[in-house]
């Protein structure tokens, strides 16, 4: 075990393997609010990378109608079961929300998914992680449950809908659409389970890998990762991973001649709400101050961006922007304490946050760095009984050698084809 820092539960944590921080570290935003459940990027990884034989039923990337849908079945109601079990006092968020970016939601009283010793002995074998194996069946069916709302007829799963504690009204009847990949966590713990040391995490942008000659198959990565992102291929007897498009994040893709691109999942993103890039972080795991860096803006600075069950203890390093018509209290057993805060930065978004938002998907390089010009006031109104004020910023985005991607302004330019001859050039 190592004593580490997991900055997403503001707290040490035990960690069955030696921790290795990368120089950078893989890291994505998808906006949940703007996604229409098109599943163009599942369909973008898939017939890039998994559409060979065995790998019918992979899906390294999938997008599932939340609360009933998941890819595979129930997979996170499972997970926090097992880790309910192992707190039977219940977990807490203690301390409130901070300005402290080693602790920005508090601290996490409850044990993680490597914190339950009591519960990780199966079968007279010790095993590293709290997990379970899913049956073969529960791999079927990945869009199971599609644009099935909570609060229909019988109302099986009564988190509340009408107006929460911050006066928001909230759909009686809700559904909405989580898009998921591997989060290439900085604490794996596919890799953390692995009794062959298969798996690894790239140092030099954290991108979680199988190592498919050393791999064996006995599947401990598919038990221990909470997010059920490691997935076995029959027909090689491996186990397989999204693998971060980790040529194209290299530079690799003759289409950027050298320049670091974003993965295709991101790219192919039909609803512009998938942003992928790269931070910098230090060897405890907590981001380096980057206050420009677009993730480091979203999740640090204006914070309405959050972690995927970060519960889990895995500090996955994929963030959502919260939908806003889902009642709270089903929120923050999914994004933790920091919902409420979020939801309303997003309906109201300052100038700056509102000019962020522009730079999803206006080019597929990843963005290190952006600027903003400030243009004319056009518009004011009130949100929710709140002063909300557009102005025309550009913002600009630059790659990491500090050359401009592209810019844009906020007022999106409308384009009035003539009348005659519309369809001529
Ligand atoms: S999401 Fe799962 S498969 Fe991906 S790095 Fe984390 S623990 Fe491993
Ligand atoms: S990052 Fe690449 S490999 Fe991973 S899910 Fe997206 S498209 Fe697939
Ligand atoms: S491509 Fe974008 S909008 Fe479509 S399902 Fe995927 S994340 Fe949602």
């Amino acid at each position: 075990m190592s004593a580490v820092y997991n900055w997403q539960l503001g707290r040490p944590m035990s960690y069955p393997h030696a921790p290795a921080a990368p120089e950078e570290q893989f890291a994505f935003v998808i906006n949940i609010n703007r996604c229409i459940g098109c599943q163009t990027c599942t369909m973008a990884c898939k017939s890039t990378w998994t559409f060979s034989k065995g790998q019918e039923h992979m899906w390294w990337t999938n997008v599932e109608t939340k609360p009933y849908g998941g890819y595979p079945q129930h997979w996170d109601v499972k997970i926090l079961d097992l880790l309910a079990q192992a707190n039977p006092n219940g977990v807490k968020w203690e301390g409130g929300l901070q300005d402290d970016p080693r602790k920005p939601y508090g601290s996490l009283n409850g044990k993680t998914i490597f914190e339950a010793p009591e519960m990780v002995a199966r079968g007279g074998q010790p095993n590293q992680v709290l997990g379970y194996l899913p049956a073969e069946e529960e791999w079927t069916a990945p869009n199971i449950h599609e644009d099935t709302p909570q609060g229909g007829l019988n109302r099986p799963m009564d988190f509340g809908g009408g107006e929460d504690a911050t006066g928001d009204k909230k759909h009686k009847a809700w559904f909405f659409y989580l898009a998921r990949l591997c989060n290439h966590c900085s604490y794996p713990a596919c890799l953390a389970a692995c009794p062959r040391n298969a798996i690894y995490k790239r140092p030099e942008d954290g991108i979680v890998l199988i190592d498919q000659q050393e791999c064996r198959g006995y599947r401990k990565c598919v038990e221990a990762c909470p997010y059920k992102k490691s997935l076995y291929r029959g027909t090689t007897r491996t186990s397989e991973k999204c693998i971060g498009c980790y040529p194209r994040v290299e530079g690799r893709d003759p289409e950027t001649g050298g320049e670091s691109m974003e993965t295709r999942c991101m790219a192919a993103c039909i609803g512009q709400v998938r942003m992928q890039g790269l931070v910098k972080v230090k060897e405890d795991t907590t981001w380096v101050e980057d206050r420009y860096n677009p993730l480091y803006y979203l999740v640090h600075v204006a914070k309405v961006a959050l972690p995927l069950y970060p519960q889990f203890g895995t500090e996955p390093n994929g963030f959502y922007i919260p939908p806003r018509w889902v009642p709270t209290r089903y929120l923050e057993q999914m994004f933790g304490p920091g919902v409420s805060d979020a939801v309303e930065r997003y309906r109201t978004p300052d100038r700056e946050l509102l000019a962020v938002l522009q730079l999803f998907r206006r080019s597929n390089r990843i963005i290190s760095k952006y600027e903003l010009i400030e243009g004319q006031k056009v518009w004011e109104t009130t949100v929710a009984g709140r002063k909300f004020e557009m102005f025309n910023d550009t913002i600009v985005a630059f790659n990491k050698k500090g050359r401009e991607i592209f810019r844009t302004q906020v007022e999106e330019p409308i384009h009035v084809r003539p009348e005659a001859h519309a369809n001529s050039i």
